[in-house]
C-alpha cells in the first residue's frame, strides 16, 4: 500500500485505501464468523482536507466523523459541494458546552455524549430548535485520565437520564480503546463496552436502541469487530499518518 500522506492523496489512492479498508473488515468478521454487513465504516476526517474527504464520499464512504466543532464547520459545506452528495456527519470528539449550538449545525449523531451537563445543554438547544438528534455515550473503558468519557459505572444512569429528556435518542455506546496497545491489551476495554451495552439493552428504556457499538480504530478494529463492534472509525488507515 503506498504510504502519501494525507494532502498528497489522490483518487486513485483513496479507493485502493478504502477497498483494502473493506477488506480488512470483511476479513475480520469471516474470523469470527459475523456477517461483513454488521459492521459499518466511518472515517475519522480530523485534520484531513475537504479536497480529500470528497474523494472519499464519491468513492461511497459516506460515514464521516469530525473531533473539532470548527473544523467540521469549516469543511462540511466545501466536501458536500465538492462530492455532490450529502455525507453523514458524526461528532467524535470532546465536546464543550459552549460548542453545543454550533455542533448542531452539521452533526446529525453525536457520539461523545459523556456526562450530564453536556447532555442538559444538548437538551436545551434541541428543544429550542424544535428537533432532535441521535447520540452515542462515551465510555472511558482504558482507565487513562487522559480520555473523556464517563466511568462505566456511570453509563447505565446516564442513559437513563439522557432518554428522559426525550430529544435525544440513545443508539448506542463509544469507545477508544487503549492507545499503542497490543491488541490482547486492548481487549478488556472494548469487551467492557460490550457488556455495558447488553446490560443497558437489557433494561429495554424507551427511546434507547442500544445497537450502535463504537469502537475499533486503524490499530484494533480486528480485536474490536471480535468484541462486537458495528461500526469502527478509520482515520490513518486510510488518509495516512496525520501531519
Ligand atoms: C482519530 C480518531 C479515530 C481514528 O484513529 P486512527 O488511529 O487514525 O484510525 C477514531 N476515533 C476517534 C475518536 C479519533 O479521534
Amino acid at each position: 500500500m503506498p504510504t502519501a500522506g494525507q494532502g498528497e492523496l489522490d483518487e486513485t489512492t483513496v479507493r485502493a485505501r478504502l477497498r483494502a479498508a473493506h477488506e480488512r473488515i470483511e476479513r475480520a468478521c469471516r474470523a469470527c464468523g459475523r456477517e461483513p454487513s454488521s459492521v459499518r465504516l466511518l472515517l475519522a476526517t480530523k485534520t484531513v482536507p475537504a479536497s480529500v474527504i470528497a474523494l472519499a464520499v464519491r468513492a461511497g464512504s459516506t460515514l464521516l466523523g469530525e473531533n473539532k466543532v470548527q473544523e467540521g464547520l469549516s469543511k462540511h459545506e466545501e466536501v458536500e459541494r465538492l462530492a455532490g452528495v450529502r455525507p453523514s456527519w458524526h461528532f467524535i470528539g470532546h465536546l464543550q458546552t459552549n460548542k453545543v449550538p454550533e455542533v448542531l449545525r452539521f452533526a446529525q449523531v453525536i457520539q461523545s455524549v459523556d456526562r450530564s451537563e453536556l447532555a442538559r445543554k444538548l437538551h436545551a438547544r434541541l428543544e429550542r430548535e424544535g428537533r432532535s438528534i441521535d447520540v452515542l455515550i462515551q465510555v472511558n473503558t482504558s482507565g487513562e485520565a487522559s480520555k473523556h468519557g464517563c466511568a462505566p459505572g456511570q453509563a447505565p444512569a446516564l442513559v437513563r437520564e439522557i432518554a428522559a429528556m426525550g430529544t435525544m435518542r440513545v443508539m448506542g455506546l463509544m469507545t477508544i480503546g487503549l492507545l499503542g496497545a497490543t491488541p490482547g491489551e486492548a481487549r478488556p476495554g472494548l469487551r467492557r463496552l460490550r457488556e455495558i451495552r447488553d446490560r443497558v439493552r437489557d433494561e429495554a428504556i424507551p427511546g434507547v436502541s442500544m445497537d450502535v457499538l463504537s469502537m475499533g480504530m486503524s490499530g484494533d478494529l480486528e480485536v474490536a469487530i471480535e468484541e462486537g463492534s458495528t461500526l469502527v472509525r478509520l482515520g490513518t488507515a486510510v488518509f495516512g499518518p496525520r501531519a
